[in-house]
């Protein structure tokens, strides 16, 4: 299993946990999200009344779940979360909504995972804090009116655009989160050692951030490794030289890529030539789904300036036949 690639599993989940910031001061980097979320929250609260719902969109591990607690928490409220992909059905969404107390702040991850059905129930719900709940079947099937106390929600995508407009207006605020730089994954790491109880040398912080691919979660991740590797094979140190070795081990290259990057960096320039190639024939020719190899790995190849997109699909860059190894193939080539 690749080392950056979405958390899934339970122990990962709890290790995650401890390491966020509970409140917005704490929160590292993305100074304008945090500036304008600070406002909207202050506002509100200035006011006495629930804030506009606030969306959340990036790539994963960017902080969309810690900044929803964030929100709760700076509110003083308390936290519903659910997801897309879990409500299966409108009633499931009706269930939730009608159960929801005075300012609490509902999180729904994967928003844009929603079913048709569950969305317009959502968008009335947001806009008119009413959600019809339907009695009876068949023909004898009425809807009764329930009005809702006012709530929040807080909602998170990878990709605001993949949100039917109606939903998307009844979003007050929208928040981008963006690729963090490496000083401030630095931060992330000295901060999250210091939870740990671990050491970490400032270049081991800086080696680790540099192959973080711009993610808090990775570069968290990452350091948990390095302290594996510096408690069995080292002396307990977090050094440079520890860090390196561990991050060999993890097959996580110089620029952050992991076997997954890799491998489509692999079948992009050795299969197709350098493509242009579609998304789905790619994501076939490294065994994934297209939606891993379009919201993981591509972000980041893109932003790396190691694979274009264009109308005709994904190309390698000069970069990408570089970082294989490869020569780079001249115009005359292809
Ligand atoms: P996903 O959408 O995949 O759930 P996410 O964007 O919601 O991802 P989080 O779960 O909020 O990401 O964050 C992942 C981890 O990164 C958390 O454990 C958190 O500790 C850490 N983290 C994220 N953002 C920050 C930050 N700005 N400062 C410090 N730590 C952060």
């Amino acid at each position: 299993e690749s080392l950056v690639r979405p958390a899934a599993d339970e122990p990962e989940r709890a290790a995650e946990a401890a390491l966020r910031p509970r409140r917005l001061e704490e929160f590292v980097g993305q100074r304008v999200v945090r500036d304008q979320l600070s406002l909207v929250l202050q506002a509100a609260m200035g006011r006495g009344r629930a804030p506009d719902h606030v969306l959340l969109s990036g790539p994963p591990g960017l902080g969309k779940t810690t900044l929803a607690m964030i929100i709760a928490a700076e509110l003083g409220a308390s936290l519903r979360v659910t997801s897309g992909p879990a409500i299966q059905h409108a009633g499931d969404l009706a269930a939730v909504l009608s159960s929801l107390e005075e300012g609490e702040v509902l999180f729904i991850d994967e928003i844009h995972r929603l079913a048709r059905p569950a969305e317009e129930l959502l968008y009335v719900a947001m806009e008119d804090f009413r959600v019809d709940v339907i009695v009876g079947k068949g023909a004898g099937a009425s809807a009764i009116p329930l009005s809702l106390p006012p709530f929040t929600v807080v909602g998170a995508t990878t990709r605001a655009g993949l949100l039917p407009a109606p939903l998307r207006d009844r979003f007050g605020f929208t928040g981008h989160l963006d690729f963090y730089a490496d000083d401030e994954l630095e931060r992330v790491l000295v901060r999250s050692a210091g939870l740990l109880g671990v050491p970490l040398d400032a270049t081991a912080a800086a080696e680790i951030a540099s192959r973080s691919r711009g993610t808090p979660r990775i570069a968290n991740r990452l350091l948990r490794r390095v302290r594996d590797w510096a408690q069995v094979r080292g002396d307990g140190m977090l050094s440079l030289a520890a860090a390196r070795s561990a991050l060999e081990v993890y097959e996580v290259d110089e620029r952050g890529l992991d076997r997954l990057d890799r491998s489509v960096l692999d079948a992009l320039c050795r299969r197709f030539g350098g493509g242009p190639v579609g998304l789905t024939t790619l994501a076939v020719a490294v065994g994934e789904e297209p939606e891993t190899v379009e919201t993981v790995a591509e972000p980041f190849l893109v932003r790396e300036g190691l694979i274009g997109r264009t109308s005709r699909g994904r190309v390698a860059l000069p970069p990408a036949w570089e970082h294989l190894g490869l020569p780079v193939p001249t115009p005359s080539d292809t």
